[in-house]
């Protein structure tokens, strides 16, 4: 297991307090990893630093050429990385194996091809004797910080821009899961230029503050919870450096009395417990049309009571445990508050589970109301809620009625009706009739204090690139 942090091409331990490491399958301490200190932050920027002068002017196609490099041998060694991760996070191997690997490794082979391809405004006389042009250039060096969800994904949605863009990054993964970013970190330093990507460890609070507040940081690029966002606003207050922020989410499903029943309720099965639910694009909140509220809420209960967690023989798992024993606890208490109340019902689950690890069972609430705590606020838990609707203007309301922005589905045979309440939704992303597929080729971001930054596509490429324009005089 690769346990040291990447700062320009030393491997380092870090010097400060050391963060246990568990297993959130059983509860047991993997490995201890100490955080970086200050020294090892600075140098880390340094090494950054110095690197962006050569890879900033480097072609893209030299850079694409990185990438693909990057690509292939995450591919080639996709079992090592999947079992990692899976060791880290709880996951079940095949979810990270068949899901996560191919879309990451993909990832890197997008922005290899998209950073050839960009595409800009024509160059032009607007004054005579004056050409003008846009360019497109790096920033300069970038401080990445990623959750705990989906760690190697995060990091490559996070790398692989940003790099394509010509920056420098500063890459730091949640105390939580850092495996798989230190394996990725030997890895890079094989393939990458000395110090153009750095890897530090160390918890929020203390190394995430130090990155996000440092002065030769140009940009900072955040997934993570909508508080830990702001404390990046205020941090890039103070030097106006550009910010990259994905945050919450606490997505509406609506179900129209029209909607394939059937398949809604395969569709939420999946979509809504996915990673057990720790997926800030979660189907976790459901506004169902009257008519087919109970059918809807009975076969969805049965659906979910039948999801696999927690089997000796990890193949079998559909889902894993919650990453750690106060984000259960956390899950716990916000389904014993609902429970608390009468016009609410637990129809399947709503516990822990298993004598160790981190366990919850897949649950539904049905009967929620708009007001209600588990509508409104994000639980990053296997908790679905389903409130019934009468009038589709109320669903809609609803549905917008969010501090989030981030994601939202629309389900119904009408596709007329399906594309003008995608319309009328305000969230970074609306799907018809599915929800959750993301591609490489399209943008993931939010709205609102979902955040605004834009992961994978061309949008990505842009936010971490600078338009400038060059103005020649031919006088
Ligand atoms: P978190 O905000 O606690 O931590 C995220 C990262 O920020 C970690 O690396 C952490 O160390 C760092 N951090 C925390 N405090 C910091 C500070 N003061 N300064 C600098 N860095 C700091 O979030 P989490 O618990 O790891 O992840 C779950 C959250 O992330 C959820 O709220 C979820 O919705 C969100 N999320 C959003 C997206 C998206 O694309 N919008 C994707 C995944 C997760």
């Amino acid at each position: 297991m690769d346990t040291q942090m990447l700062i320009g091409s030393r491997f380092e331990t870090g010097t400060e307090t050391d963060e246990h490491i568990l297993n959130p399958k059983t509860g047991e301490t993997v490995l201890n990893l100490p955080e970086a200190s200050f020294g090892q932050i600075d140098a880390a920027v340094e090494a950054a630093g110095k690197a962006f002068k050569r890879w900033s002017q480097t072609t893209p196609a030299e850079r694409s050429g990185y990438l693909l490099k990057i690509a292939d041998a995450i591919e080639k060694d996709g079992q090592g990385f999947a079992t990692l991760e899976a060791l880290n996070c709880g996951k079940p191997i095949n979810a990270v194996l068949n899901d996560e690997i191919p879309a990451i490794v993909d990832c890197y082979r997008f922005f290899a091809g998209a950073v050839r391809n960009l595409h800009g405004p024509v160059s032009g006389e607007y004054l005579p004797d004056h050409t003008s042009m846009i360019r497109r250039d790096a920033i300069g060096i970038v401080g990445s910080i990623a959750p705990w969800n989906y760690p190697l994904m995060m990091m490559a949605w996070k790398l692989a821009p940003a790099i394509a863009g010509g920056n420098t990054v500063v890459f730091k993964p949640s105390e939580q899961t850092p495996l798989t970013a230190l394996k990725m970190a030997k890895l890079l330093a094989d393939i990458l230029p000395e110090g153009v990507v750095n890897v530090i460890l160390g918890r929020g609070e203390s190394v995430g503050n130090a990155l996000i507040n440092h002065p030769k940081i140009a940009m900072i690029s955040i997934t993570g919870d909508v508080a830990t966002g702001k404390k990046v606003l205020q941090a890039a207050a103070k030097s106006v450096k550009r910010t990259h922020l994905e945050l919450g989410g606490k997505a509406p499903v609506i179900v129209f009395d029209d909607a394939d029943i059937d398949a809604v309720v395969a569709g939420i099965r999946t979509f809504g417990y996915y990673n057990a639910g720790q997926d800030c694009t979660a189907a976790c909140r459901i506004y169902a049309d009257a008519k087919v509220y109970d059918r809807f809420v009975a076969d969805l209960s049965s659906a979910v009571s039948s999801i696999k967690f927690n089997q000796a023989e990890d193949t079998e798992n559909e889902i894993g445990p919650l990453i750690s024993k106060r984000q259960r606890d956390r899950v716990e208490s916000f389904v014993t508050r609902a429970a608390e109340h009468k016009h609410m019902e637990i129809t399947t689950g709503g516990k822990t589970s298993g004598d160790k690890g981190f366990f919850f069972t897949p649950t539904v609430i049905a009967g929620a109301t708009q007001d209600d705590e588990i509508v409104r606020r994000e639980v990053f838990g296997p908790v679905v809620s389903v409130t019934r609707f009468t009038d589709v203007e109320d669903a809609v309301a609803w549905a917008n009625d969010s501090d989030y922005g981030l994601a939202s589905s629309v389900w119904t045979k009408d596709i007329s009706c399906g594309m003008k309440t995608a319309a009328r939704l305000q969230y970074g992303c609306t799907w018809i009739n599915t929800h959750f597929m993301l591609v490489n080729e399209m943008p993931h971001g939010g709205l609102k204090q979902s955040g605004y930054g834009k992961d994978m596509s061309v949008y990505a490429l842009e936010d971490y690139t600078a338009v400038r324009h060059v103005m020649i005089n031919h006088g």
